[in-house]
């Protein structure tokens, strides 16, 4: 693909956006750069790019440079909802995802993996399968390095192993994965996305090219994921929880092609995690892994951070960390993973989404809600005649609510349910911050 003199316009200067933008020049296009901020790091490689002559767009997108490109591509987390974009489309302009350039100069085999849940944990899980099994791996996308980086290069790898969002999937038009999981699709992302139906078409697009030649792994259980089989072209291999799916399980033991894989012995938690194992399994089989290699790897995998992991126990009670839940979705698959009684911390900021999803459980098993941040006066509305509950005006006293009431036995989990920017920068941070105070009790 020659894209001398070729105009593109690379929206958001991040990590993604930089990578980019030094592609497009080393190929000899024309490149602009928008992003909607002011000030922001990454003031070296600002320097750069006006030495080599780029003009850059700061403070604001405006319809001049969209409307003056051949493609946009934008980085991972820009919108289409922007108005720019949407003239841009209707003008002809293409756009697309970092991921749908830089996947026309790759040409060893793609694994993709997506869902709205789960896909760091089963894209390391996949990724230390195949590198236990001496396998050569890049490992990007959503995750770690940008796909562009390794676009055009000498490519030393067996697979490309890529984590992808909503956002990177609407973006593509010819990209075509080798393999391509779909672990779950829940509402999210409303705010950035026209709806829920555009939400579900960009992450099932991951199977729109696909065809005979290629396989898709799916989620059986997903009710979404199950009435759009027919749609796929791919042979599709389905995980789930009952005997109709190809991978199934019964307890903790998985099944697929006549082996068994117990993971009575490992050390995640949670329904969903068995979930997130069977589609690791399917993956590594399909590229040759050894079964054995397979359950070594599984058994050893450890729940990476904020995603339901052990901080400590205090007074006889167990403090897990689960601050990458963002979505109620989430919430509810980790109160499904453990028993009661469960003091909860949730809130931060409201996405739009419905923290009703969780009320079955939380009736269940949940024996104090303890609610902080800015979605706390919504999720009141629906849980103060259901549960012993309190709202805080800080994560330091949502702990300390715990632990005034803590009992032997009892479970203390902090799953917002929410995004964290409204108290913190990010959910590591947020994270970091609860296994803090957690330790210094
Ligand atoms: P993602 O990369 O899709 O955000 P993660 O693996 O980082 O997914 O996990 C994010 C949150 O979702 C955590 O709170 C985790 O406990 C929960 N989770 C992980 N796997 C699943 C799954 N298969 N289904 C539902 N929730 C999950």
């Amino acid at each position: 693909m020659n894209l001398k003199d070729k105009k593109y316009l690379v929206v958001g200067l991040g990590k993604t956006g930089i990578s980019t933008a030094r592609f497009l020049l080393s190929k000899g296009a024309k490149v602009v750069i928008s992003d909607s901020r002011a000030e922001f790091g990454y003031k070296q490689e600002l320097e750069e790019f006006k030495n080599t002559g780029v003009m850059i767009e700061l403070g604001g997108h405006t319809d001049k440079v969209f409307l003056w490109a051949d493609t946009i591509v934008l980085s991972p987390g820009v919108p289409y909802t922007i108005p720019q974009v949407q003239h841009a489309l209707k003008s002809g302009i293409e756009v697309i995802s970092e991921i749908e350039l830089a996947s026309k100069f790759i040409d060893k085999p793609i694994i993709a993996v997506t869902g709205s849940n789960g896909k760091t944990t089963t894209t390391t899980m996949i990724y230390n399968i195949l590198k236990s099994s001496g396998l050569k791996v890049f490992l990007g996308g959503n995750i770690g390095t940008p796909l562009i980086d390794i676009a055009g290069s000498e490519q030393q790898f067996d697979y490309i192993l890529l984590e992808l969002s909503s956002f990177q999937l609407q973006g593509i038009k010819d990209f075509k994965p080798y393999i391509a999981v779909c672990l779950n699709i829940y509402p999210n992302h409303l705010d950035h996305h026209k709806d829920f139906s555009e939400y579900i078409n960009s992450k099932t697009k991951i199977f729109s090219n696909q065809t005979t030649q290629q396989i898709a792994v799916v989620n059986k259980d997903d009710s979404i994921l199950r009435d759009r089989l027919e749609q796929i072209k791919a042979k599709i291999i389905t995980f789930g929880h009952d005997a109709g799916a190809d991978v199934h399980y019964q307890g903790f033991v998985v099944s697929y092609e006549g082996n068994d894989y117990d993971l009575s012995k490992w050390k995640l938690i949670g329904k969903h995690n068995i979930e997130n194992a069977m589609a690791s399994i399917i993956v590594s089989r399909l590229v040759g892994c050894d079964t054995q290699v397979i359950k070594n790897s599984i058994l050893e995998f450890n729940s990476l951070p904020h995603r339901i992991e052990y901080v400590r126990e205090y007074k006889n009670a167990r403090f897990f960390n689960d601050s990458k839940s963002t979505t109620p979705h989430s919430t509810l698959k980790a109160l499904e993973a453990f028993d009661p009684p469960v003091i909860l911390i949730a809130g931060g900021r409201d996405k739009g989404l419905d923290y009703s999803v969780f009320k079955e459980q939380v009736a269940n098993k949940v024996k104090q809600l303890i609610l902080m941040g800015e979605a706390s006066s919504k999720i009141k509305d629906i849980y103060e005649n259901e549960v012993a509950l309190q709202v805080v005006s800080s994560l330091d006293s949502a702990v300390q609510q715990a632990v005034s009431s803590l009992e032997k036995g009892d479970t203390i989990l902090f799953s917002p349910a929410c995004s964290s920017f409204d108290m913190f920068n990010s959910y590591e941070e947020r994270g970091r911050k609860f296994k803090e105070i957690v330790q210094c009790l």
